[in-house]
């Protein structure tokens, strides 16, 4: 028979009673389960804003359709290059990467292509 003490996952309070227990409390198993919600939650929110503003800065310098822009201009402007919506590789080997219907490809000297994916589902 094991003597191990167990703590409660959510306040660190030892936990009396039932060894299978996980948390001392309803209280704290609820509280638990919503915090990790609020966590998920934000990180969603962040991950989803940054992707709202790529597309933003990739759509106000790609007006026609089609354009070039310096790295450097894309920074500045905020662009955060590691997150985008999906990824589309050519039979060339060329990497485009979509932030919903904007996209992007790198070209030599640190200049990337902008493109604008017309069908964007399929
Ligand atoms: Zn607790």
């Amino acid at each position: 028979m094991t003597t191990e003490k167990k703590y409660c996952k959510e306040c660190n309070e030892q936990i009396h009673g039932r060894r299978d227990k996980q948390y001392c409390s309803d209280y704290c198993r609820t509280q638990h389960f919503n915090n990790r919600d609020v966590d998920i939650s934000n990180f969603m929110r962040r991950v989803n804003y940054i992707i709202r503003k790529n597309r933003n800065i990739l759509s106000t310098l790609n007006t026609k359709g089609k354009t070039k822009a310096h790295k450097e201009r894309l920074i500045d402007a905020g662009m955060n290059f590691d997150y985008f919506t999906n990824v589309y590789r050519t039979r060339a080997g060329k990497i485009y990467y979509f932030c919903y219907d904007q996209g992007y490809v790198e070209l030599e000297d640190d200049f990337f292509a902008l493109v604008v994916k017309e069908d964007y589902v399929g």
